[in-house]
């Protein structure tokens, strides 16, 4: 547990939350500035600050739950769209650094805004890029 940290206290019972969902490992819960109604989040209890630092294993356990957890609110909330969202980084928009998996049920004509702009990039971009990804990866799997 890091005693600085907010989900963590959460996950200890320490300050309230709308839970969802418990068992010994993971923990779901109503997001308590939702951006929709029935906006979820998703958390292991043990303290990993993003993807980076997150066992393999674990979050593919979390994965499951993410989607048993995206058919319930389905099924509950009537809507069949939902985005599944998780940040990782100041610049990538996290503010809570205890991993956390976002799902959040879209209606028609909410004000829900998830978004980019699209970027601009060479022939040449696409394939060094590619091509770096690429060696870092195999390299990860094998
Ligand atoms: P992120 O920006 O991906 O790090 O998301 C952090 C999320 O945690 C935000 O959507 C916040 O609304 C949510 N949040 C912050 N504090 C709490 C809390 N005490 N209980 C539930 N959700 C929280
Ligand atoms: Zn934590």
């Amino acid at each position: 547990m890091n005693n600085n940290c907010i989900f963590c206290k959460l996950a200890a019972n320490e300050i309230p939350s709308h839970k969802i969902y418990e068992d010994t490992d993971f923990l779901v819960f109503l997001d308590l500035f939702p951006s929709s109604l029935g906006h979820t989040l998703i958390i292991p209890k043990s303290h990993y600050e993003n993807i980076f630092d997150i066992p393999e294993d674990t979050a593919a356990n979390l994965q499951r739950l993410v989607v048993r957890t995206a058919a319930a609110l389905k099924n509950a909330l009537g809507t069949p769209h939902i985005n599944v969202l998780q940040n990782n980084g100041t610049s990538a928009g996290q503010t809570v650094f205890h991993y956390h998996v976002h799902l959040i049920p879209r209606y028609e004509n909410d004000n829900v805004n998830i978004g980019w702009a699209t970027a601009k990039h060479s022939p040449e971009d696409f394939s060094s890029c590619v091509d770096d990804i690429k060696s870092k990866l195999s390299s990860a799997v094998h």
